[in-house]
């Protein structure tokens, strides 16, 4: 039985007004977006709500998540985004939406603010941290920084009624930073949640801080490891850090929610501005990587279910190396993300390029997350404890 799909992540925009030099839609070699059109066509909106519904009959579905990307997805526009929740809210009646948008944030204002509250619209915003950190990576075609006009973008989310919308930042780790000092600051935002990414890099194209003489160096872990360490004892309850509670959660045997880590079965798919069905864009960081040939103006979203490169994504432990099948935290991490894994010789069938990394930050987590459990225990007696797992 195939796992269907519940998330879509929707490309509104071909283009973005940053240029930040990690960026895996126009810096890491895919050309794609140069033949896309600018925008979403009102055909294409159509065609994707109809394909979305038949998929939700047939599959019993009455509960879907909608993220909207990019380029940067507030170049669409008021009018035309409007027309666009309206489109899949009318097509999709019955079905609950949970709205999404992950934003630069340059263009946000007042309007877009009551537009995203009147459809309860999630807003994600891209930042890295304070702006000597931000700057140096999220620029504009200029190559002027951006943090200035970003911080504009949070004071409007918290003018009126913006910040009950503000669901949280998504900040790709720098090593070279300081890690408090980075999450002080991304904390004093008031996100309800921050995401650390991982840059992106795979077995031919390394990461940066990763070269072939230290890949075996957890330069990532122990970034991470000081801000697990201030969150778990401070900051629990009230800020989401979604990469340690997934590691949490599937440490303690649940069914995890982020594609990055774990072996369940992903429900999510792009679809790109032309209406093309990719499986996950970010393996546009290995350029062609992300096509499938499909189209929803020719294909059924149970097309991709079958298609052999997005299976790899369903297969769970069956496609993962060696390595990792042998590995005691397989059950967490999963092999780690997908385009970490790729090489031009073994495909998807390598470890992780963070795999010294995700060995490291799940082996504190365990051993943190099972002490103070310990603690609990040993103070109240009626607590039964939770099984932490390793393999
Ligand atoms: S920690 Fe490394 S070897 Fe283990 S599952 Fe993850 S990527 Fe594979």
């Amino acid at each position: 039985m195939k796992t269907p799909i519940t998330s879509y992540v929707v490309k509104l925009v071909s283009h973005c007004n940053l240029n930040c030099s990690y960026c895996y839609e126009y810096n890491m070699g895919d050309l794609t977006w140069k033949s896309m059109p600018k925008y979403m066509s009102l055909e294409t909106v159509q065609m994707l709500s109809k394909r979305i519904e038949f998929h939700c009959l047939q599959h019993n579905i009455n509960e879907i998540y909608i993220n909207l990307h990019g380029g940067e997805p507030l170049l669409y526009g008021i009018k035309r985004t409007k027309l666009f929740f309206e489109t899949l809210e009318s097509v999709l009646n019955g079905i609950k939406i949970h709205w999404g948008i992950q934003t630069n944030g340059l263009l946000l204002n007042k309007k877009w603010i009551e537009l995203f509250n009147q459809y309860k619209v999630h807003l994600g915003l891209s930042l890295d941290g304070p702006a000597e950190v931000n700057d140096k990576y999220r620029v504009d075609h200029q190559g002027i920084g951006s943090y200035r006009k970003v911080e504009l973008a949070v004071q409007q989310l918290f003018s009126d009624f913006g910040n009950q919308i503000f669901s949280g930042i998504l900040a790709v780790i720098d090593i070279d930073t300081h890690p408090l000092s980075v999450y002080h600051h991304l904390k004093s935002l008031n996100p309800k949640a921050i995401d650390f990414l991982l840059p992106h890099g795979n077995w031919e194209n390394l990461p940066p801080g990763k070269s072939t003489t230290s890949l075996m160096l957890p330069n990532y872990a122990n970034w991470l490891i000081p801000i697990f360490d201030e969150w778990f004892d401070n900051d629990t309850g009230h800020l989401q850090i979604r990469l340690f509670e997934e590691i949490i959660e599937q440490l303690a045997g649940g069914p995890g929610r982020l594609e990055t880590i774990g072996l369940h079965p992903v429900s999510l798919v792009c679809i790109a501005v032309n209406g093309d069905i990719e499986g996950v864009d970010t393996l546009k960081s290995i350029p062609g990587e992300q096509i499938l040939r499909l189209n929803i103006s020719s294909n059924n979203l149970d097309d991709v279910l079958v298609h052999p490169k997005y299976n790899i994504r369903q297969k769970g432990e069956s496609v993962l190396s060696d390595q990792c099948r042998l590995c005691d935290l397989l059950t967490v991490c999963g092999g780690g993300y997908l385009p970490h894994r790729w090489s031009a010789k073994n495909q998807y069938c390598n470890p992780s390029i963070f795999c010294s990394d995700l060995t490291k930050l799940i082996r504190h987590i365990n051993r943190k997350v099972s002490y103070t459990l310990h603690l609990l225990e040993q103070n109240n007696s009626s607590y039964a404890g939770a099984p932490v797992r390793m393999s």
